[in-house]
């Protein structure tokens, strides 16, 4: 059995604890990939302390030259797509297409970050005073601690690790306990591109030892975290007590909307997608959706059918559409879902049960769920799932549409299907949520732009695009006055009319 270490002040170490965790493939729980380390408080107290050291060095480093790294990694990414798909598959169960997605995303990602460490803009700005500069540029802010969920294993970590490496920011890494291969073999990338020992650092372990032993600690600066909203809480809470920078991305309930004009086709494609696609387990899945009354009992037994012949199984297998859940709480959690949807009064069309079929009796394979007659306010459609269950609402109109989609807690994405531009351009600006899709599905957010939810999902910080480089980097304000006499700004020396 291949025993897995941390990587610490710049060497691949055994845990304090000597204790390990079997990580399994749930497709086949007979298949243990290897034993990873459970670690403690003790190790990150180390790694923080050499991610201190390496901030030192990387934060002097040009930003130029850090991106360079940074496009190394890319490029090393592109050469083991492959192999990391397959292992990234194997560990956590998605369908080989959308692993390679996910390292895709990982390298845009990269290629997008080599390339802001030319850019990292400031202001300058006319001074009130006359012969003196003012001008804003960013600073690195020290140790960042990366906490990552299981469901996007490479590109989520790459989304936060690239912009804090590029802003000059060190590193202490924790993956998710469900996915440490791919947060190890990340780590390998990250290395052989050029980024110094000891501004990496990986340590793998629980949320409740590692996690919790991160935020805590007074070292580091900047806590990023994706994952649920309850767990993302008690970071908030830790990094509030604390007055650590931090950025949470969490759950959702995202909405799809087909209104009656809409191409049903199209739609129906869209939903199964977003409904189906990673099992359910994306934060922006498609978890409810709200069928305008024309089009309601067609599209639905329309949709059922379709469902029905999804192909569940192993996802490193030609053909799979469904790979399993991620671990047995995941399917008991789903379970109890379904009991709940059932006690409710919401109709299960099909689905609510592990799948039985042979060949999937050694995974964690739910099939495909559907309930009809879902209320608003009914728990299941309140209530971030994460699985294969889709709850669908029926509406008389496009504003009763907006209002179901805007009466839950979180506010990751939308999606509205219609061929009315003028409700399009409404729903754009009617729909709270981060990201609304118009004629298409609730997921597929792009490297480039902003990506992050409203309400409980998120707290005003974005990943992607341009906008995460303000949560990595600190803003200073430079002034220079070359007058050679004493200037005084903020008194009464206004200098009434222009010569
Ligand atoms: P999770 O909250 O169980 O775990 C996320 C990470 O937090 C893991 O690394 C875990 O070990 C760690 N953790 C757990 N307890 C901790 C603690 N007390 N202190 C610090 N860290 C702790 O989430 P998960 O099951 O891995 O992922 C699923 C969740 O993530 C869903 O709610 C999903 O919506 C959300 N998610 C959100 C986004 C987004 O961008 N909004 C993206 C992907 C996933």
């Amino acid at each position: 059995m291949k025993l897995f270490k941390n990587f610490i002040a710049g060497a691949w170490v055994e845990p304090t604890t000597g204790d390990y965790f079997d990580n399994v493939n749930p497709a086949d729980t007979s298949d243990v990939i290897g034993r990873f380390p459970l670690s403690s408080r003790a190790d990150v107290d180390q790694a923080v302390a050499s991610a201190q050291r390496g901030f030192e060095r990387w934060r002097r480093t040009p930003a130029p030259a850090r991106g360079d790294v940074i496009r190394k990694a890319g490029d090393i990414l592109v050469r083991r797509k492959d192999e990391i798909a397959d292992l990234m598959t194997r560990e956590m169960g998605k369908p080989l297409t959308e692993t390679r997605g996910d390292v895709q995303e990982g390298i845009d990602t990269a290629y997008y970050a080599a390339t802001e460490g030319r850019r990292l803009f400031g202001h300058t700005v006319p001074s009130e005073l006359r012969d003196k500069w003012a001008m804003s540029f960013r600073r690195p802010i020290g140790v960042a601690g990366i906490i990552t969920p299981f469901n996007f294993p490479l590109a989520i970590p790459t989304w936060k690790i690239f912009p804090a490496l590029l802003c000059g920011n060190a590193v202490v890494f924790k993956p998710a306990e469900d996915v440490p291969h791919t947060g190890t073999v990340f780590v390998e990338v990250l290395l052989e591109a050029g980024v110094p020992a000891d501004v990496i650092q990986l340590v793998h372990g629980t949320g409740e030892a590692v996690g919790a032993a991160i935020v805590e600690h007074p070292g580091v600066s900047l806590v990023s975290f994706t994952g649920s909203t309850e767990t993302g809480r008690s970071v908030g809470e830790t990094c509030g007590r604390l007055h650590k920078r931090l950025s949470l991305e969490m759950g959702g309930k995202n909405a799809m909307i087909v209104l009656d004009d809409a191409d049903p086709d199209l739609a129906l494609e869209g939903v199964l997608w977003g409904a189906f696609g990673t099992t359910g387990q994306r934060c922006t899945a498609t978890s409810r959706l709200i069928l305008q009354s024309g089009i309601h009992d067609d599209f639905l037994s329309r949709l059922v059918k379709r469902a029905r012949a999804l192909k569940l199984g192993d996802g490193r297998r030609e053909g799979t559409d469904v790979g399993p859940l991620v671990n047995e709480a995941s399917v008991k959690k789903v379970e109890r879902y379904v009991d709940i949807g059932v006690a409710d009064g919401a109709d299960l069309l099909m689905g609510g049960r592990r799948a039985a079929a042979r060949g999937l009796e050694k995974g964690y394979f739910f099939e495909p769920t559907i309930f009809a007659r879902v209320e608003q306010g009914m728990r299941i459609e309140q209530e971030e799932i994460f699985g294969p269950v889709l709850s669908v609402l029926r509406v008389e109109s496009p504003d009763e549409a907006f209002r179901i989609n805007n009466g839950v807690k979180y506010g990751l994405s939308s999606s509205l299907y219609t061929r009315d531009v003028s409700v399009a351009f409404r729903a754009l600006s009617e729909l709270d949520n981060g990201i609304t899709y118009i004629n298409a599905p609730t997921i597929g957010a792009e490297a480039h732009l902003p990506f992050g939810g409203v309400k409980q999902t998120g707290n005003g910080h974005r990943e992607g695009g341009w906008e995460v480089y303000e949560f990595y980097s600190e803003t200073k304000v430079g002034y220079v006055d070359f007058s050679g006499t004493l200037q005084r700004a903020q008194i009464d020396n206004y200098l009434g009319t222009p010569d």
